[in-house]
């Protein structure tokens, strides 16, 4: 069936991938992000998917920005928080700015999405929820407490929206990525990227694909049982 979604940094990396993945299910699809405009404007030309600027960390800016695509697709019934950055450097060497810029959008800017959707949900008593976390939130990394402390806060966020959400035929679920090969990852290091994929049972980083179809899986009408889970997408880096 058909729904409206919205994909917060849908137009590249992963959130490309996942706003493809969920065009392709029928779904008409509405793909954030922050300021890439030329990416932005070359992803609606490939894919007839409809961008739309506002910073996650920004209620007000999230508030008005899900309100206008509301009024043009309808109202919102699968909503995957996306968006993220990394601004890593060990603890002695992070700065406030880069603890706040991280907690503001990857932690905030999941409220900040699902906030303004969840009463059209509860009213309708239908909803999917999916927040992109990471294996860092999982383990932990070095070089990444802002980012750790985000990536595990988000799966705090779903087990609690999946138990507020159920009676009212609201999922809310994680996926868990591990290295996946888009800007985020090709921009560390080579030696370090090499080193990461050594630390990978399959050899090879992910590809945003597969986070896509675990995405489009879980905001099927066919996952209504499954809430507050997380799936682990890493190549065997990690069990929980
Ligand atoms: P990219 O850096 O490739 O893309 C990030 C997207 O988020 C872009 O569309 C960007 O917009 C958007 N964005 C960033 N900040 C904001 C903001 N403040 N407001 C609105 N949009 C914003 O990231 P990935 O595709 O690699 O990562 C996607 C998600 O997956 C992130 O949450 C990340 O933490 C998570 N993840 C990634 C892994 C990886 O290996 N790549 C591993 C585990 C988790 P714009 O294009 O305008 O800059």
């Amino acid at each position: 069936m058909g729904r409206v979604a919205l994909v917060t940094g849908g137009s590249r990396g992963i959130g490309e991938a996942i706003s493809k993945a969920l065009k392709a299910q029928g779904h008409e699809v509405a793909a954030t992000y922050a300021g890439n405009d030329e990416k932005a404007a070359a992803f609606t030309e490939a894919t007839g998917i409809k961008t739309y600027k506002w910073n996650v960390a920004d209620y007000e800016a999230s508030k008005a920005g899900i309100a206008q695509v509301e009024a043009d697709l309808g109202p919102i019934d699968i909503v995957v928080a996306n968006a993220g950055i990394t601004r890593d450097a060990p603890f002695h060497k992070m700065t406030p700015d880069q603890w706040k810029d991280v907690i503001d959008t990857n932690l905030t800017g999941v409220f900040n999405t699902v906030h303004p959707v969840w009463p059209g949900m509860r009213d309708r008593g239908f909803g999917r929820i999916v927040v992109i976390s990471s294996i860092n939130g999982q383990k932990g990394q070095f070089a990444q407490v802002n980012y750790a402390a985000t990536k595990a806060g988000d799966l705090g966020i779903i087990k609690s929206l999946a138990q507020e959400g159920a009676a009212k035929g609201i999922t809310a679920n994680a996926v868990c990525p591990g290295y996946i090969a888009t800007e985020m990852v090709m921009a560390v290091p080579e030696k370090v990227r090499e080193k990461i994929i050594g630390m990978i049972p399959a050899g090879r980083l992910g590809e945003p694909d597969e986070i896509a179809r675990c995405v489009a899986f879980l905001t099927s009408d066919d996952a209504g049982f499954i809430n507050g889970s997380t799936i682990s997408a890493n190549g065997g880096q990690f069990f929980v």
